[in-house]
């Protein structure tokens, strides 16, 4: 595998030139970005993260995807925080089960000062079982960022979503400016950045240049970027929109690949509603993540078994993880949390 330097990746991305890739014939496409692939990483690994609801619904953002929004009435059952040794079986169940990081998220608007205490230790807990440890909790300050960091978590997600022209027709109880601090705050606290959008929420092409050219342009390109086809939830405002024509979301993919030829570029949400030859279009495309496992937060997710079934009849393997780690048994990890809890206080509500 030939390896690409730091200069070939480029930060100064124009929309036109953007549009001009969008606009390539799609077997041209295809064959350019899975030459960037080939060029940055072995084509038949994908690497395999498992994703938990640590915290599910009553969040007071007003996404207009999102059935964890306070703001609509899905029928979504909600779950205070999930107290650590549950999320630490959870943790071994994935690592059990192929995953080689472990993404925890709450649907808070930003983590306050007494749920840190138990963040922090799910992420030691977790890193303990050499699992890579991925978190998203909404807007960080500088200090949480560094906290965050300092126990050792790897990867922050925070997803620009779509193009700045298009962010407040779905979301107004925060700005796209307060997602890029965000993702500053992480880059300077020494955290991997995970980033990515949606696709299928109604916008134009001309949206998903704007979302890829930021993306890409970012001082650092995100190390992962989750591009998720929409998943339309009964009760959200997005319940009815358009169907997404599935080979714009493959150009999407391929864009991605060509822009930010070092990321992990992501199939996240929507996988269910996509066959298998589309799946395998998306790999070709350059996605080599993906999220595993019965449940992507609180939208269904194709079972982890039908995922290693395609794998197979790909020739895809998963991606090994290289974490730095004491080489020590999950259950010490596990029994370490139980007693360190024991002397906390009572579980609280985390309903924001
Ligand atoms: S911030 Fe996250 S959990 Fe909250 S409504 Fe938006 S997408 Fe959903």
């Amino acid at each position: 595998m030939s390896a690409s330097t730091e200069q070939n990746i480029r930060h100064d991305w124009t929309r036109e030139e953007v549009q001009g890739l969008f606009d390539k014939p799609f077997n041209d496409l295809l064959f350019d970005a899975q030459t960037v692939h080939r060029a940055n990483f072995n084509p038949n690994e994908v690497q395999v993260s498992t994703l938990l609801s640590i915290k599910t619904g009553s969040c007071p953002e007003d996404c207009k995807y999102c059935p964890q929004s306070a703001h609509y009435n899905t029928g979504l059952e909600k779950q205070r925080l999930m107290e650590v040794e549950a999320v630490l079986k959870k943790a071994a169940e994935a690592k059990a089960k192929g995953s080689s990081r472990f993404c925890m998220g709450a649907a808070w608007k930003n983590p306050n000062k007494r749920d840190m205490p138990y963040v922090l230790d799910m992420v030691k807990g977790v890193r303990e079982m050499g699992l890579e440890t991925c978190m998203t909790l909404g807007m960080l300050d500088e200090d949480q960022a560094q906290q965050l960091a300092d126990a050792g978590l790897d990867y922050y997600n925070h997803n620009l979503d779509t193009s700045p022209e298009f962010y407040d027709k779905i979301i107004t109880t925060r700005t796209y400016g307060d997602r890029l601090d965000t993702l500053q705050n992480v880059r300077d606290s020494g955290m991997k950045i995970c980033s990515g959008g949606i696709i299928g929420m109604g916008e134009t092409e001309n949206d998903r240049i704007g979302l890829l050219t930021q993306l890409a342009n970012l001082p650092v390109q995100p190390e992962s970027v989750p591009l998720n086809m929409l998943v339309k939830v009964k009760g959200t405002p997005m319940e009815n929109v358009e169907d997404l024509d599935h080979i714009d979301f493959v150009r999407c993919i391929a864009v991605a690949r060509i822009l930010m030829p070092k990321s992990h570029v992501r199939l996240s949400a929507g996988r269910e509603a996509m066959s298998d030859e589309m799946q395998a279009m998306c790999f070709l495309a350059g996605a080599n993540s993906i999220f595993y496992g019965e449940c992507l937060l609180t939208t269904p997710n194709p079972e982890a078994h039908a995922d290693m079934q395609l794998f197979a009849r790909l020739g895809i393997k998963p991606e090994q993880a290289i974490v730095e780690r004491d080489d020590q048994d999950q259950e010490d990890v596990l029994s370490k949390q139980l007693q360190k809890n024991d002397q906390k206080q009572p579980f609280y509500d985390a309903s924001v």
